[in-house]
């Protein structure tokens, strides 16, 4: 199996060197849309604890809205299954960041990988602590996952998306004013954007997804199903659906062009290449995921 996997990466990406539409990268946030499209990486832990790397697979990139999955493990870990009664379950079929079902809503989020979602599971992680201490919580947790002390946010990058961030703070505001936060907008955007700035390499990311792969106790075996159950859900906003169709495996994705997806008791994959599709996933992580699942007969499909 090792060495057949080590095959089919080599294999795909060649394949991927070769694609000349590769998406656009992340514009919105000024420190992302220097990227260059031109990357690539992509590295699988297998249970066997073999890990397999091709690509550029050593670059640290912005996690991004992937951290939204470990944040969710630590609200869960605090709440419990009260955090459901501030956020649902279910596809939003709307972009990431979306306002729009907010307000007829409620303000309850449609689920904790969207934007609005995403800031309640936060505020809820935070409790009544300040955000330095969640983060640190936060940061601990991502290094156990990963076995791995190499592990930080780029201030950057954080700053960057505080100063632009002009649609997550509406957001907040919306959902302070329905009643659905507990601290300050600002507080909780503050921690929102250093857990989204935190900077991984394919390689990281994959290890600290063994956990949901059911290859590292960390959490509840009822709790990573559910995790998975909402990655292959909501994991990829609207393109969800064509996420699990393609790919066949709960995955989260990130803005700076980052996807984690889980082999449930077979593996850990983790891609990242900049240039985004029109959801906003990264557009050759998506397409090597496809070509490995397929190799791979990965798919929980069968
Ligand atoms: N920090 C980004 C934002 O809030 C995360 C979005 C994403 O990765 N999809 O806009």
């Amino acid at each position: 199996m090792s060495s057949d996997i080590a095959q089919h990466l080599a294999e795909i990406a060649a394949e991927m060197a070769s694609r000349s539409d590769r998406g656009q990268v992340a514009g919105y946030i000024p420190e992302l849309a220097a990227a260059d499209p031109g990357q690539f990486g992509i590295s699988v832990l297998l249970a066997d604890g073999s890990q397999h790397s091709v690509g550029d697979s050593a670059v640290p990139f912005s996690i991004q809205s992937i951290s939204k999955v470990f944040g969710l493990a630590i609200a869960l870990g605090r709440l419990g299954d009260q955090l459901w009664t501030r956020v649902r379950r279910e596809p939003s079929g709307l972009a990431f960041n979306s306002i729009l079902q907010l307000e007829s809503e409620g303000g309850i989020p449609r689920n904790p990988f969207i934007n609005a979602g995403a800031i309640v599971t936060t505020d809820a992680a935070l409790g009544r602590r300040p955000p330095r201490e969640y983060l640190a919580e936060l940061l601990t947790f991502i290094r156990t996952a990963a076995g791995d002390e190499d592990i930080h946010i780029a201030k950057s990058v954080a700053r960057s998306e505080t100063l632009t961030g002009h649609r997550n703070f509406a957001l907040a505001h919306f959902l302070a004013s329905q009643g659905n936060l507990t601290n300050p907008p600002d507080h909780v955007l503050g921690a929102y954007f250093h857990q989204c700035a935190i900077a991984m390499t394919v390689e990281q990311l994959a290890r600290s997804g063994r956990f949901l792969a059911g290859l590292q106790h960390l959490i509840a075996p009822e709790r990573v199903r559910r995790i998975n159950a909402l990655m292959l859900t909501c994991g990829h906003y609207d393109g969800s659906g064509e996420f699990a169709f393609r790919v066949g495996l709960p995955g989260k994705s990130g803005v700076g062009g980052g996807i984690l997806a889980i082999a449930p008791g077979r593996a850990s994959i983790a891609v990242w290449s900049p240039g985004l599709n029109a959801q906003g996933n990264s557009q050759l992580g998506t397409e090597a995921l496809e070509m490995l699942a397929r190799r791979t007969g990965w798919s929980i499909f069968g």
